[in-house]
């Protein structure tokens, strides 16, 4: 019998001594995509070998191509109906949409009413003025006129969206969307949906500044992201996350000059000109989605309002206002700063 119990001990030994080192074999592995979003991405991930990180990237980036060429409101894809489709169609009539289209215009319509309006993905007709300018590049900025007339066509209730036949429609001919704002927070969001069936056991995503971080590294720590600074080298604040994105829109990522003078790709709905009130805006919060809705809305509204709109989300906000303060709520207050000071 002791004989018995002793072998049934040694087995056991036996066993840790073969799980023991399996746990700490997850190596860390990196990969960057350049076709994606307008923007460069990088997927970093431990797995056990690099044949299983490349099938995990394999199923990563199926996903965000999808969605980088679902949320496409300027190119068309063979065998997809996308946003240019639908804007293509606009005044025409419904078009049958994937379910990700139907999904993301519903929670952005709930962002405008959230944003008081400050995010209106139905403002395409603006945007586009400005992106034509911005590519062009001749020193011109949109007509005035221009501007007012392409205003009378962003009415986000002209808007119509039937979860029911999965189907979108746009009353107005002229008006079309523009997914720039909340695309790449929600494709964070559809990675994280995924990450538990692929076999990496922590990653982070970053979509051009849209970072997704996914589980605990092997040494049980969360992953560090630093923040650019918008007014100088380096860093302006790190922070340890697992679980959460890091969104950030900032006015030095997509811009033109006029005359000498910046003009970026921020656009105040009320205004129809660029945002004048911060440089950055980052939003930490679970959900990728509603980070870069609140990332790109908070950059439009006054401190006060936008920290209201920030605690009611739950998301850490830190802003920078173009005269260089920092601002932060409650919530970022307590998960990043933590003592230090900025
Ligand atoms: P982000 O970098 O997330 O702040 O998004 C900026 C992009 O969103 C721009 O390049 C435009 O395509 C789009 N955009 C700009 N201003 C607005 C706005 N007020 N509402 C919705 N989308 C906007
Ligand atoms: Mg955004």
């Amino acid at each position: 019998m002791k004989s018995k119990i002793v072998s049934v001990l040694l087995l056991l030994c036996l066993c840790l001594l073969l799980v023991l080192p399996s746990c700490s074999s997850f190596a860390l592995y990196e990969k960057f995509y350049y076709d994606l979003f307008d923007t460069i991405t990088v997927i970093r991930g431990y797995a056990k070998s690099s044949s299983d990180f490349e099938e995990s990237c394999n199923t990563i980036y199926n996903e965000l191509q999808t969605c980088h060429k679902l949320f496409d409101a300027y190119n068309e894809y063979e065998g997809i109906n996308n946003i240019f489709s639908v804007n293509k169609n606009a005044g025409v009539s419904p078009l049958t949409v994937d379910g990700r289209i139907i999904e993301l215009l519903e929670f952005s319509k709930q962002m405008y009413e959230k944003t008081d309006g400050a995010l209106n993905v139905a403002m395409g007709a603006v945007l586009e003025l400005w992106r034509d300018c911005r590519e062009k590049n001749e020193n011109k900025l949109p007509y005035e006129d221009e501007l007012k007339e392409a205003a009378e066509h962003c009415d986000i209730n002209g808007l119509v969206v039937d979860k029911e036949s999965s189907s979108v429609y746009l009353e107005d001919r002229n008006m079309s969307l523009d997914m720039g704002a909340i695309a790449k927070g929600y494709a964070c969001d559809r990675v994280t949906a995924l990450l538990p069936s692929t076999k990496l056991t922590a990653a982070l995503v970053n979509l051009g500044g849209n970072v997704m971080t996914y589980g605990e590294k092997p040494d049980e720590s969360g992953w560090n992201i630093g923040v650019n600074s918008p007014l100088g080298e380096g860093n302006l604040f790190e922070v340890e996350c697992s679980d959460l994105c890091v969104i950030t829109s900032g006015d030095y990522q997509r811009y033109f000059v006029v005359d000498g003078k910046r003009y970026h790709h921020i656009i105040d709905p009320e205004t129809l000109y660029p945002g004048s009130l911060f440089c950055q805006v980052t939003v930490i919060c679970e959900n990728g989605a509603m980070g870069d809705a609140l990332s790109t809305a908070l950059f439009l509204t006054e401190l006060e309002k936008g920290m209201e709109i920030a605690d009611l989300s739950g998301a850490a906000v830190v802003w920078v206002a173009t005269d260089g303060t920092v601002y932060k709520n409650q919530r970022a207050e307590e998960l990043i700063f933590a003592g230090d000071e900025i």
